[in-house]
């Protein structure tokens, strides 16, 4: 008998993996959304900034902390849902972020898949793979 923690975890797995039909996941093209951007007062604010982390399905403060560390300036989600960033940031310098975000915390390294999900386990993430089953250990931020 598996414990009871294996149980629970490959019995969410297969869940969540019955709801995704399969020929869709695999010719899928997976699109985050451009970022729209605004300067008021030296900050930056992303406007669409929920859009985009709903699009990667990632918690948008998950993505805030890494827009802070990459970025190295404070970033708070406004009550609008907006990123706001001290400083003044391009879209192609943040769009290149979103990228790399994507990349390396959506992308399954396996099959390439966008359907995965991030759990942070100590001081790592695990991304686990909806599509072929696959798990990643990455660091931490
Ligand atoms: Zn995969």
């Amino acid at each position: 008998m598996p414990s009871v923690k294996e149980y629970s975890y490959e019995w969410l797995l297969d869940r969540v993996y019955s709801k995704i039909p399969r020929h869709e996941t695999k010719y899928e093209v997976f699109r985050i959304p451009k970022v729209q951007v605004i300067i008021i007062g030296g900050k930056t604010h992303i406007k669409n900034f929920r859009q985009i982390a709903d699009a990667m399905n990632r918690d948008p403060r998950l993505l805030a902390r890494y827009f802070a560390k990459e970025l190295a300036v404070p970033a708070i989600i406004d009550d609008t849902g907006s990123l706001v960033l001290h400083g003044k940031f391009s879209p192609p310098v943040l769009n290149k972020l979103l990228e790399h975000f994507a990349k390396n915390y959506v992308i399954c390294p396996t099959c390439g898949s966008h359907h995965t999900i991030l759990v942070k386990e100590g001081k790592v993430f695990k991304l686990k793979c909806l599509a072929c089953g696959a798990e990643t250990t990455l660091k931490a931020f």
